[in-house]
């Protein structure tokens, strides 16, 4: 049987704009729609060209992308001409492939928020997409509140979808724009609708607020919608859009979905999910959800010991997918319940060779166990783990040693009598016979301290150019009589490899030496360093 062609339209840079603590800048939006169109995502939204500067410039410029880049904006103003409407012409004079117009469809709404008749709305509808065809773009025409309205009204809702894909828009999108619809309701409604227009020219456009836009994205493709709006990592106002990052394993690799269509992302393209997932985190300097579906660090971890030896016997035992699929990673997790299976299993996703009768195993499970005692948690921290290994396993150089370090914080009022806190560390190192001493500013006692530690470390220094701290997380812990600090750092190198270290200590700034110093010995390890 053919399948059937599902096309998938992000919005991450128009409807995902609206995030909170999320502002785009127009290097970001170009950046993002590259990763877009390398994925294969059939329609980019870039903005709302007229409506903001940088949306208008991005317009303007060459984008040279394959995806159908659309722009967003509002249907003809009630009681004026598609000729007299400034807003409408900046749209139709953007340089945009396809139009996306948005319009009321809830009788209620045209009423109290557009305040005009139901039959000018109609003709606005009418007009506007009128006016793109005849500037030869591709129209969508998204229905605002269209499940309220069509619980209110199913019959206004009809006429203002019917009315676009009349004048000849490509797509109808059906959208739940407070996010408060259900998928057995998205199904029924979405299933009359088809019944009126074809669902080839059908597209859902789902809010996350019941956390069910995944569930009603699929829901109205299994009702008949051939088009799915969403955003990458489920970015968006509120509660945010259908995430498309878990919409596109689930199209590609579920059969009743893989078997019935073809999407645009290829399977080498699907490998990449996990890194424009990242990629996409970096951007807004926000650390990856590790319990995200398919592409969360979390999403193939197991820790129970158990499980890991089925793991290593079979994956698809604990497995939905294979991690790699989504160009994500199995883990074993290894933790206070760990057994010998899980260090193993550890070991081996490492490449460290060791006989599995080695004496040395248990030596390093009881240190694991000791370690977590005093309050590490190696499960979160694979970097700190992989070097207690390979220490217990004797194979980690002494690259460099810390001889001493000293780190200052200080508040004064400056020259202009303001009150300021001045942070400075000092760090003494010493590469073989060289002696060094770095001093750095830093807007922290740990900024500062990671920033000295880093500026000169002779000749490995061109190894650890690269890295940079993308998260730095601190807990309290009550282990016993006293509290302890736990500093969990996360880093990035040159190739976008992330990982994670980890220090204890009744002492923050001992805590975070040790995590700083983990995750620069790592790096010189993974680098393949010379001792
Ligand atoms: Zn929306």
């Amino acid at each position: 049987m053919a399948k059937e062609r599902l096309y998938l339209f992000d919005t991450t840079l128009r409807d995902g704009a609206q995030t909170n603590g999320v502002d785009f800048t127009l290097a970001d939006k170009l950046a993002i729609a590259g990763l877009l169109d390398g994925l294969g995502i059939d329609y980019v939204e870039g903005g709302y060209p007229g409506a903001n500067p940088a949306d208008t410039e991005l317009f303007a410029v060459d984008r040279n992308l394959k995806t159908t880049f659309t722009a967003f904006g509002m249907t003809r103003r009630p009681g004026r001409s598609a000729s007299n409407d400034p807003g409408l012409a900046a749209l139709l004079d953007a340089q945009a492939d396809a139009i996306c117009f948005v319009a009321k469809s809830w009788d209620y709404h045209v009423k109290v928020a557009l305040e005009t008749t139901e039959e000018e709305n109609l003709a606005s509808i009418r007009d506007s997409v009128r006016a793109a065809k005849a500037k030869g773009r591709e129209v969508l025409l998204d229905c605002e509140h269209f499940f309220d309205g069509y619980k209110a009204n199913p019959e206004y809702a009809l006429a203002c979808a019917k009315a676009a894909y009349d004048e000849g828009a490509r797509w109808v999108v059906l959208c739940d724009t407070n996010g408060g619809a259900l998928p057995h309701e998205v199904e029924r409604i979405v299933g009359e609708v088809c019944k009126v227009i074809p669902g080839d020219h059908v597209g859902i456009h789902a809010h996350n607020d019941t956390e069910q836009a995944v569930a009603n994205s699929l829901a109205a493709v299994r009702a008949g919608a051939r088009q799915i709006q969403g955003t990458l990592n489920g970015l968006g106002e509120r509660c945010g859009n259908a995430n498309l990052v878990s919409l596109i394993p689930t199209l590609k690799l579920k059969k009743e979905f893989a078997q019935a269509f073809d999407i645009g992302v290829s399977d080498a393209a699907l490998k990449k999910l996990t890194h424009v997932s990242h990629a996409l985190d970096e951007r807004l300097n926000r650390a990856p959800d590790r319990h995200a579906p398919y592409v969360g660090g979390s999403a193939f971890a197991t820790k129970a010991g158990i499980h890991a030896s089925a793991i290593m016997k079979d994956p698809a035992t604990y497995e939905h997918v294979k991690p790699e699929t989504v160009g994500n990673k199995r883990k074993v997790l290894v933790s206070e319940q760990a057994g010998r299976s899980n260090v193993l299993a550890e070991l081996e996703r490492i490449g460290l060779k060791v006989d599995k009768d080695d004496p040395r195993i248990g030596r390093l499970l009881e240190i694991v166990k000791e370690r977590e005692g005093l309050g590490y948690a190696y499960e979160a921290a694979d970097a700190s783990f992989e070097l207690l290994a390979r220490r217990t396993l004797g194979t980690v150089p002494n690259y460099f040693d810390v001889t001493q370090f000293d780190v200052n914080v200080e508040q004064r009022n400056n020259a202009k009598g303001e009150r300021v806190t001045v942070t400075m560390a000092v760090v003494k190192v010493r590469v073989g016979a060289d002696n060094m001493i770095s001093a750095a500013e830093g807007n922290g006692p740990v900024n500062a301290l990671d920033l000295a530690l880093r500026k000169d470390l002779g000749k490995y220094q061109r190894y650890i150019d690269g890295l940079k701290l993308t998260d730095y997380r601190v807990r309290i812990l009550n282990s016993g009589t006293a509290a302890v600090t736990r500093v969990l750092i996360e880093s990035e190198d040159e190739a976008g490899e992330h990982w994670t270290t980890i220090g204890v200590s009744p002492n923050i700034i001992d805590a975070s030496f040790q995590a700083l110093m983990d995750s620069i010995i790592y790096k010189l390890v993974k680098s393949g360093a010379p001792a």
